[in-house]
């Protein structure tokens, strides 16, 4: 079966990157109908912080990316580590190193000084007939991973083709610090290999570090998974992706109203396509998903595109939904979403909207407290004979049977002929009284929305 993993390191909140690169090996188990595991990578202590575990949580949930297996936490798997390195250590595949690390420097700075890749010179590594220098007293080692030196280590990635290193460029790797931890690379090969990964995807800035995992693995006996790297995100200038291009946590993206489903859109779309297919559910995702259609260039983030995904799945969503989400929107605003029906303020408004936020803004205009027009509005609009043609208005709506928008349409329209004026000597006052305000949707609408009541109290306190 297939079984792939997200491996985040907690050290921050869930970037874009990271979501991205969680949501194509999600939708690769899913499509093969295997298994999705998260590992969080939380062995840097200094840096990893469990508001971060729980922000990456929090993100995978809200992307509706739930995983089969974990969270693992490699902190809690530091036994098996140790117990791999001792038997490293037993097969001869790793050996304990007693250079300081003043010792290493000068060995790196000695290689550079000759033109060479900065390097570990082996003098601790065992070879069949060569004596080791006598361990030096007082000191702790390191254990190292026995890399081959002939040859080359490869592989066919799955986004790029085929990468190769010469084993002569990678160093003995240590796998285990002094006091007895192990190393990032070293962690990372046996969770592949005891979560039984079967494909890695993963950013391209780890490609460095594959043909040293696939070395170490193949040491251990075990079967190599298949790696992908994604190329990384670039922002609109083409600079790779960061805070200067905007909000990079993915959950900023939820307090400005995006939709889950169109994140999952958009971000599918960065780096992976199906024919001309911009507009895609979590669904088809699932089932168009092949590595094959991953580009080998980098994606590049627009913004303009994310809100044309997102204004397509708010258009989409039935009002009950979207009046569901906007309303703990509204509250935040100091608004009362159920001073009015929000079903029907959303049915008003989302064709024109581009995220959630936009449409808890307008709704404001029904559940925000009542203020008057300012004086100068009402001084600009409100003359002697719109006050007459308000009056006129609430008479007859008074007897409306009906307080619809259609009937308040109608009546409108009747008006305006009656008195011979155009629509907006009678729309902008209406408005003004209304709502307190100049611009709003279709007055119709507006008023229905508002309901007889609350328009006949603020007509009759002109
Ligand atoms: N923990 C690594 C990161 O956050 C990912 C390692 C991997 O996918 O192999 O960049």
């Amino acid at each position: 079966a297939i079984r792939t993993r997200f491996a985040p390191s907690p050290t921050g909140y869930l970037h874009l990157g990271g979501a991205r690169t969680a949501l194509f090996s999600w939708a690769f188990a899913r499509h093969h109908q295997g298994v999705f595991v998260l590992r969080i990578e939380d062995t840097d202590l200094e840096r990893s912080t469990p508001e971060a575990v729980q922000a990456i949580l929090d993100s995978m949930q809200w992307l509706g990316m739930q995983p089969d297996e974990g969270p693992f936490y490699q902190m809690q798997r530091m036994d098996r580590y140790r117990e791999v390195i001792a038997q490293m250590l037993k097969d001869g595949t790793a050996y304990y190193c007693y250079s300081s690390p003043e010792e290493v420097e000068a060995m790196r700075e000695k290689a550079r000084a000759a033109g060479l890749k900065p390097r570990y010179d082996g003098t601790w590594r065992p070879e069949s007939g060569k004596a080791l220098p006598p361990v030096p007293a007082n000191r702790t080692p390191v254990v190292r991973f026995k890399n081959p030196q002939e040859g080359a280590t490869g592989w066919n990635d799955l986004i790029k083709g085929p990468i190769s290193f010469d084993n002569s460029e990678l160093d003995d790797l240590i796998i285990a610090r002094p006091d007895g931890t192990p190393t990032y690379n070293f962690c990372v090969v046996v969770d592949d290999w005891d979560m039984k990964i079967t494909h890695v995807l993963r950013g391209d800035d780890h490609v460095n570090n594959t043909p040293r995992q696939i070395n170490i693995l193949r040491a251990l006996g075990g079967t190599l998974p298949q790696y992908g790297h994604v190329p990384m995100i670039l922002g609109p200038d083409g600079e790779k992706l960061s805070k200067r291009h905007g909000a990079v946590n993915v959950m900023e993206y939820d307090n400005e109203g995006y939709l889950p489903e169109a994140m999952i859109n958009y971000l599918a779309r960065l780096g992976w396509s199906h024919g001309n297919d911009e507009l895609f559910s979590r669904e088809q995702l699932v089932e168009w998903f092949d590595t094959r259609n991953l580009t080998k260039s980098a994606a590049q983030w627009d913004p303009k595109k994310l809100n044309w995904v997102n204004a397509h799945y708010i258009k989409q969503s039935s009002n009950e939904d979207l009046a569901e989400r906007v309303a703990p929107r509204i509250r935040q605003r100091q608004g009362d979403p159920d001073a009015i029906n929000l079903q029907v303020v959303m049915g008003l408004l989302k064709d024109r909207a581009e995220t959630l936020n936009q449409l808890a803004d307008g709704a404001m205009l029904f559940c925000a407290p009542y203020t008057a027009a300012s004086p100068e509005l009402q001084a600009e609009h409100l003359d002697e004979a719109a006050r007459s043609l308000l009056a006129d208005f609430a008479k007859k709506a008074r007897a409306l049977p009906d307080w619809t928008t259609e009937a308040l349409d109608a009546l409108i329209k009747d008006m305006l002929s009656e008195h011979g004026v155009k629509m907006p000597k009678l729309a902008i006052p209406l408005r003004l009284v209304a709502t307190g305000q100049k611009q709003t949707p279709a007055i119709g609408a507006v008023l229905a929305i508002l309901g007889r009541e609350r328009v006949l109290e603020r007509l009759s306190a002109v």
